[in-house]
């Protein structure tokens, strides 16, 4: 489960369904953002973030940080044939050879490879090795 923001009113006219206050942001908990969405609108709920945190705590919920699976690379010398590369535009391919300056990569999605120059290496990402189990 995550949290999400439901309703964002600036004037803080939203309603909480704990306390009952007129505040600016509503949350929920649910599996995604589609289901917090429908069950804010079918049960017209949501919580003030006062009555959301006193929910946390109270059931003991732990906060899990999500692991960044993306690693920023510099040196080439760390890319291997195979690893998931993620261009700034968020476009992913797959190194399928290393050159002296240039990478060869597989766009997702396309069928031909395309040979991309080094010097765009800075803003390359490379997908994290799993770092043994959990
Ligand atoms: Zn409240």
């Amino acid at each position: 489960m995550r949290l999400y923001l439901v309703e964002r009113d600036d004037d803080g006219n939203a309603r909480c369904n704990g306390c009952g206050w007129r505040v600016s942001n509503i949350y929920l908990m649910a599996d995604s953002r589609e289901q917090a969405e429908k069950l804010h609108k079918e049960l017209e709920g949501g919580l003030c973030s006062n009555c959301i945190c006193e929910l946390l705590m109270q059931e003991g919920y732990e906060i899990i940080k999500p692991k960044n699976k993306w690693k920023e690379i510099t040196d080439i010398d760390e890319l291997k044939e195979g690893m998931i590369v993620k261009d700034e535009t968020g476009r992913q391919g797959v190194i399928i050879g290393i050159m002296k300056d240039r990478l060869e990569v597989i766009w997702k999605g396309a069928s031909y490879s395309e040979t991309v120059h080094i010097s765009y290496l800075e803003s390359y990402l490379v997908e994290k090795e799993e770092e043994g189990g959990r």
